[in-house]
């Protein structure tokens, strides 16, 4: 078996190397001055890469020169283009940056096409000794492979094999591969396929977990804790991602939490002692998470990480936590959290949200809080709030309304994956979208 190790600049990912915790600008990439701002507390706070939208050659020359502030600053972090459709940005891309992020599937609709692009591009990461990340999101996948698959766990893990065999014809090894989703089962079970077809191929690459649109606040992490953990539980994921509808700077300290928890062998320990109860509700008391109780997001991380991932993999059916320094009411929606996270009951509406990036043209975070606020009481509705009109439709994958920002204070609300009214401003769009419910609900 040939474990591949790769390297963005002085990083190594996979092959036994520790999680390396990363998180993606939401600056524009050319407000150099923000973006720099950003790359440096986020390095402070601990990342071990950093991304940054590069969605055209003007992003790529202001990387060039955030790459250079930050390294004459001392600040030696990788740092990662994120390139979507276009292969010649990426190709420029991967002359700057330390590592590229791309779809292949989505260089051209012609499947040869995007071969032949993702070849040339394969030959300058190879000269500029780039890694590159195979990242395919469920709802963002070639036309060829939901025409035979579907947009399924199966169909991502075909479209990774399929790019991940062209490197290996190719012979370029510096690759990391995420087949990233935001519905917690379907995420877990493509990287659990994906995983065993590397094995039987005979080359595993470096795996980088994360669930997309994941929301913000306890859900954000709670979803996050449960579909990194199912697959770190079986000692699969090499890098991740916590994404947050939130300041990104707050998705290392909830990354480096999961890390951690897996890492220092407290999940394998606490794990042993819910199977010793050999019961479908085990009960745990609160010091075994060995959590301060003002450390409320580390503990919701862990118990997320430990019952969450248990619930997902229906090994239990509840938990308990005893003996804790915390309010029934606050116990109560710690659980419900976790339940729906590992998507055994549903208790909420279903939150898809993007972290927004350097394409985002509105406040997300403040637009996402008012969207919940107003739409709390629509259990079971999947309702996707998304900060681009480029990729946001795609990626809000089954969600079954959007609310996707067009940028200029415009706004389009979907109906499933349709339209339904476009350029609407921003001032009535969530007002707009609660009468659609409503009045599907009726
Ligand atoms: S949907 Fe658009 S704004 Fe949101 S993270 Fe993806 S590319 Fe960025």
């Amino acid at each position: 078996m040939r474990r591949i190790q790769a390297k963005a600049a002085g990083l190594i990912i996979g092959g036994g190397a520790p999680i390396a915790v990363q998180t993606m600008c939401n600056t524009h990439t050319q407000d150099v001055e923000k973006s720099v701002a950003q790359c440096l507390e986020m390095a402070n706070a601990g990342a071990k890469l950093i991304r940054l939208t590069t969605q055209g050659l003007k992003e790529v020359e202001a990387l060039a020169k955030i790459k250079d502030i930050l390294r004459n600053q001392g600040i030696n972090t990788p740092l990662v283009a994120d390139v979507h459709f276009n292969s010649e940005v990426a190709i420029a891309a991967a002359q700057v940056a330390d590592k590229v992020r791309i779809n292949p599937g989505n260089f051209s609709q012609v499947h040869k096409d995007a071969q032949s692009q993702f070849s040339r591009f394969i030959e300058v990461c190879r000269k500029y000794k780039t890694a590159v990340r195979i990242g395919l999101n469920h709802g963002s996948l070639g036309e060829d492979i939901v025409n035979r698959y579907g947009n399924t766990p199966e169909g991502m893990k075909q479209a990774a094999m399929q790019w991940l065999a062209m490197c290996i014809d190719e012979k370029f090894d510096n690759v990391v591969v995420s087949l990233k989703a935001s519905n917690t089962i379907v995420m877990s079970q493509a990287y659990l396929l994906l995983y065993k077809a590397m094995e039987e191929s005979g080359t595993v690459f470096p795996v980088h977990l994360g669930v997309t649109e994941a929301g913000n606040a306890d859900q954000g992490r709670i979803k996050s804790a449960i579909g990194i953990g199912a697959l770190l539980d079986k000692g699969i994921g090499d890098t991740i991602r916590v994404s947050l509808t939130e300041n990104p700077v707050n998705e290392i300290p909830a990354g480096m939490q999961i890390a951690e928890f897996f890492e220092s062998g407290l999940e394998a320990k606490l794990k042993a002692l819910v199977q010793q109860q050999n019961s479908r509700t085990p009960i745990l008391p609160f010091n075994a998470f060995e959590c301060d109780k003002e450390d409320w997001n580390r503990f919701i991380i862990r118990a997320a990480s430990l019952f969450g991932v248990m619930l997902l993999n229906k090994e239990i059916d509840d938990f308990a936590i005893a003996e804790n320094p915390y309010s029934a009411k606050k116990m109560e929606a710690l659980k419900e959290n976790i339940q729906q996270g590992a998507r055994r009951v549903f208790y909420h509406p279903e939150y898809i949200a993007c972290p927004g990036c350097g394409r985002t043209q509105y406040n997300l975070e403040e637009t996402f809080n008012k969207v919940k606020e107003k739409t709390s009481h629509l259990k079971g509705v999947r309702i996707a709030v998304m900060g681009c009109i480029v990729n946001g439709p795609g990626e809000m994958a089954d969600a079954d309304y959007g609310y996707v920002g067009q940028g200029g204070g415009l706004v389009t609300i979907y109906k499933g994956k349709n339209p339904v009214l476009k350029s609407v401003p921003d001032s009535e769009a969530i007002d707009l979208l609660l009468k659609i419910i409503e009045e599907d609900q009726k």
